[in-house]
């Protein structure tokens, strides 16, 4: 099925990158401008194939149990925190605000670093993805002593009721024409879903207008 599905997305990308490299070598000269814009085109291309063969492949492992949990105590706050400056860049260019609010300054759980890490970034690359018109970003840790709950928020797209409990399923895609705008192959929260169910959490979406989409993950005490 896996495969199925992917062979279709993996082949669109590289039949461009071929396209585009048959006419940098071919017979018909190209002048420098459109030299620099049809590699600029196939690097893209390149990019978008080693993001989906990545994420299936990440997908895949998680999928069989052949990733390894390597648990240890993790910061969540000081991971959230580090992982927000990571992306930075990624928020100047969109134009948008953050913000981590936590009511604690630290709070360690039990869990894999690595995966957690796969998590947020998926989980903070979708709200700056699909939520670059809200201006701002929030990160939102609430801890107390039998579970920790991290949301993320953004604002400006609302997913329609009836797809917020498709839209962890793999390959699915809300809007498909403005999800291929916005380069996704549908498996982030696939991968996102995964990473909660080894670590015995829950996911739970909301999507409204005023209040924005907010993604949140519980992790248990007594499951740690
Ligand atoms: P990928 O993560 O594999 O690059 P993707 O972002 O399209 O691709 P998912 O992360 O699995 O895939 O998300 C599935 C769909 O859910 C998205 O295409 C988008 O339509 C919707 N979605 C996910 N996160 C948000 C969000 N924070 N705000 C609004 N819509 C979202
Ligand atoms: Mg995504």
């Amino acid at each position: 099925e896996l495969i199925t599905n992917v062979a279709h997305d993996l082949r669109t990308p590289l039949t461009s990158i071929i396209g585009y490299l048959e006419l940098l070598s071919g017979p018909v000269k190209l002048n420098e401008e459109m030299q620099k814009k049809y590699l600029d085109i196939t690097y893209k291309k390149s990019k978008r194939l080693q993001k989906l063969i990545e994420d299936l492949f990440g997908f895949t492992k998680l999928n069989y149990g052949k990733i390894s949990m390597k648990v240890s105590k993790e910061d969540i706050v000081k991971l959230l925190s580090q992982m927000l400056e990571e992306f930075y860049p990624n928020f100047m260019e969109k134009n948008l605000a953050y913000e981590l609010q936590s009511n604690v300054t630290a709070k360690v759980i039990t869990a894999d670093g690595n995966l957690l890490a796969r998590l947020f970034d998926n989980l903070i690359g979708n709200a700056i993805k699909y939520g670059a018109e809200g201006k701002r970003i929030l990160v939102k840790v609430m801890a107390d002593t039998d579970e920790v709950q991290v949301s993320v928020t953004n604002y400006g797209y609302v997913i329609p009721a009836e797809e917020l409990p498709l839209i962890f399923d793999k390959f699915y895609r809300v809007e498909q024409s403005r999800s291929t705008h916005t380069g996704g192959t549908g498996l982030g929260l696939a991968i996102v879903k995964h990473i909660v169910a080894v670590h015995h959490a829950d996911i739970e979406v909301t999507s409204e207008e005023d209040k924005g989409t907010e993604i949140t993950v519980t992790f248990h005490k007594e499951n740690e």
